[in-house]
């Protein structure tokens, strides 16, 4: 089915919306497409997530396919402009909609999506997509929400053409139900998924406050030195560090105000974090991460 591509392709210009991605080479066998920093909406059309194409010699490997249709097509093409290899095979990070929408996309030319586990039963899946009601419907075009084709509920790692590809599922709830990371030993690169955050707030909306510092206290055992997260720019070895501290300063702080018997609505509205207070989304996202990590340290002892 590989000779449809092109034709598909051609096909995809005709619907008349073109983002315009910049592909940038973080290594010699690794290329990631940056979205904006901020939530999703009619000016950025789902360009706000990051997606990674990796170099295996003999095909190419993607982390995320995007937020739509039109985006997998548009970073597709960019990459076959650099060089042209078809896609092998596509990582789905974890079930929020701005990370797998492009899937389709990939699987109408027989492409194997893989996913963890989360992706059969999280009900997320099957509600309206917070993408679609979001950008623009020619943003949006020819897209169609399409699950992973193979899903795995234990770590795995697999060899495709020189790379050795280690997909590590997180034991517990972090900033998912289920997060998968892909490491690259070979290269020291890692993408992170959603676990890290650079240049806005992140989101504990879905996710577990605990869990999350344990799978980042994990993941720094493996010493990358390239590390990608779901959004932002910041890809050096300290490119987890702002969402660790930020998560390990809010634990503290919200800790001490329940130690204190200070109630959930006056810590949402006490607990400022400074530091953070100049990223974007802060004042849409902070108050409610106080409210998430509340409900979930008020049950410990
Ligand atoms: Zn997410």
């Amino acid at each position: 089915m590989r000779w449809m591509l092109p034709l598909l392709v051609f096909l995809s210009t005709l619907s008349g919306f073109e983002f315009d991605l910049k592909p940038q080479r973080l290594t010699p066998d690794v290329t990631c497409f940056f979205g904006e920093p901020e939530a999703m909406n009619k000016s950025n059309n789902g360009n706000m997530s990051n997606s990674c194409y990796i170099d295996t010699k003999k095909s190419y490997v993607v982390i995320d396919s995007g937020s739509s249709y039109l985006y997998a097509d548009a970073a597709y093409k960019a990459m076959q402009k650099i060089k042209p290899l078809p896609v092998e095979l596509v990582i789905n990070t974890h079930v929020h909609d701005d990370h797998w929408l492009g899937n389709g996309y990939f699987t109408q030319t027989g492409v194997m999506v893989l996913g963890s586990d989360d992706f059969i039963h999280n009900a997320s899946i099957d509600s309206p997509s917070r993408i679609q009601t979001h950008i623009s419907p020619e943003a949006y075009a020819m897209t169609v929400p399409t699950r992973p084709t193979q899903f795995i509920s234990e770590n795995k790692t697999l060899t495709i053409g020189d790379q050795e590809i280690q997909l590590r599922l997180m034991p517990k709830k972090a900033h998912s139900d289920k997060d998968l990371v892909v490491f690259l030993p070979k290269l020291k690169v890692l993408f992170a998924g959603d676990l890290v955050f650079n240049d806005r707030v992140l989101s504990l909306r879905d996710g577990d406050i605990n869990g999350w510092i344990e799978a980042l206290d994990d993941l720094k055992t493996l010493n990358a030195t390239t590390i990608v997260g779901g959004h932002g720019f910041r890809t050096d070895e300290k490119a987890m560090d702002m969402t660790y501290d930020y998560l390990i300063d809010m634990r503290v702080q919200v800790r001490a105000a329940i130690a204190a018997g200070t109630g959930i609505d006056e810590s949402v509205h006490k607990i400022a974090m400074p530091t953070y207070q100049t990223l974007k989304m802060y004042d849409t996202l902070h108050r409610g991460n106080v409210d998430a990590a509340y409900r979930m340290l008020e049950w410990e002892q």
